[in-house]
């Protein structure tokens, strides 16, 4: 275990743009392409909307661009925190969505490592400014400019278009973002990789987990039970920390070889200095404290929940006495999400996943918020209705 290992070098085609084909002004309007298609979706016209149904004008793929027609996209806590405002102001229509998996429609005359009928998938990025340290060094996530995620954010080299995720029929991307899905994973189970896959496998990577390490995770939701499947196959001891009693025999079923019920003080303090490194998934404001004092000396907190309302202070003597870090992190790079798809692939990993509809979507919200899903929700998009002959957004 030797934290701050460096993520892969990219894979493919550099990430870098020539300067020919580089954009020359970030928010110049997107040369003119032919008639953008319209694509069936679902998404949100404001925080109080629910989903209802929209149709995306998708643009006409460019040269660098791969058209990809979605048959799954996963629904992660994210799109209910940004749908429904809770991280702030939002622009609307919104439709979200960052699992997707699909098979590629057409490509751009630039594209030569897609053909049309290849198995891809998007995570949560479509663009970065490819040219940053960060970007640099595969980590696009942290983009020094700001990442372009893949909706609700401008997207410079698209005449500052707002993007739309994937809860629709189709989307184009930019080749450098699209990912290479193993045809050995089933798809709709692949879909969640893209986002609860690699969030959870990038910090158990820079922490370079290995055989014997203990890891916690803590919040068997979706991201939390991929930290479990991923953490076992890099060879760890798992420990979850859950606040439901009725998941104790799930975890293990994942493979989880301890289960704390955290409400349970008596039960916190057995795991007393027991784990090296602990994943957060909870999706609402707790304590953290308790959590710190289940970690061992030189032990490390990485905060993936991103709750809409501030966290309870964290005790300083806590991280002081232990030589503790407590780290956050994003996502992953394009890279390193590569890698964490062939991972998958080579040991067998996929998500758990509950298959809905388009008009099951806002059920299924409120389902994910109440705990009630084991343990992801996968909407199949062939349930969208037909796309209308006006584009809403
Ligand atoms: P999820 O499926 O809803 O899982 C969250 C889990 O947190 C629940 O299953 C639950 O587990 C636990 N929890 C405990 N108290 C809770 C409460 N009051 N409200 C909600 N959950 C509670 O969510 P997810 O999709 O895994 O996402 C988790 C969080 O990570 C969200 O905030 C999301 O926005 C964020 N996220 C961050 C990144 C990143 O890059 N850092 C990427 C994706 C998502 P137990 O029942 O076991 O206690
Ligand atoms: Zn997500
Ligand atoms: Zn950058």
């Amino acid at each position: 275990m030797t934290p701050g290992r460096p993520v892969p070098p990219p894979l493919g085609k550099p990430l870098v743009v020539s300067e020919e084909t580089a954009d020359p002004a970030p928010s110049a309007p997107a040369a003119a392409q032919g008639p953008p298609t319209l694509a069936a979706a679902y998404g949100a016209t404001s925080a109080l909307s629910g989903l209802v149904p929209l149709t995306v004008a998708r643009r006409a793929p460019k040269e660098d661009d791969v058209e990809i027609e979605i048959d799954f996209c996963g629904l992660c806590h994210s799109d209910v925190h940004a749908t429904r405002g809770e991280w702030g102001a939002q622009s609307y229509p919104l439709v979200p969505g960052h699992e997707i998996v699909g098979r590629v429609r057409s490509v751009g005359s630039a594209v030569d490592d897609f053909a049309p009928g290849d198995l891809v998938g998007v995570g949560c990025l479509v663009d970065s400014c490819r040219e940053c340290g960060s970007c640099l060094e595969g980590l696009e996530q942290y983009c020094e400019r700001g990442n372009v995620g893949t909706y609700g954010v401008k997207d410079a080299r698209n005449g500052d278009s707002v993007t739309q995720g994937g809860y629709s029929t189709s989307v184009v991307v930019d080749r450098r973002f699209v990912l290479r899905v193993p045809e050995a994973l089933d798809p709709a189970a692949a879909a969640p990789l893209l986002c609860a896959g690699i969030t959870t496998y990038s910090p158990l990577r820079y922490f370079d987990v290995e055989d014997g390490d203990v890891v916690g995770v803590v919040g068997l939701g979706g991201l939390g039970h991929m930290a479990v499947k991923i953490a076992k196959a890099m060879g760890a001891h798992v420990v979850v920390f859950t606040t439901s009693e009725a998941k104790f025999e799930a975890a293990i079923e994942l493979g989880a070889d301890d289960v704390i019920l955290s409400k349970d003080p008596e039960a916190m303090e057995g795991a007393n200095r027991s784990i090296d490194v602990i994943i957060d998934t909870v999706a609402a404001p707790h304590d953290l404290n308790p959590y710190f004092r289940t970690l061992r000396l030189n032990g490390a907190l990485f905060q993936l929940g991103l709750p809409p309302t501030d966290m309870p202070p964290v005790s300083p003597g806590a991280l002081i006495r232990r030589r503790l870090s407590y780290a956050g992190s994003l996502i992953g790079g394009i890279a390193e999400t590569q890698e964490m798809l062939d991972f998958c692939a080579e040991h067998g990993i996929v998500s758990d996943v509950e298959v809905v509809t388009a008009r099951q979507l806002n059920e299924a919200y409120d389902r994910m918020v109440a705990g009630d899903v084991k343990y992801r929700f996968v909407l199949d998009t062939k349930t969208l209705q037909p796309a209308s002959e006006k584009a809403d957004v």
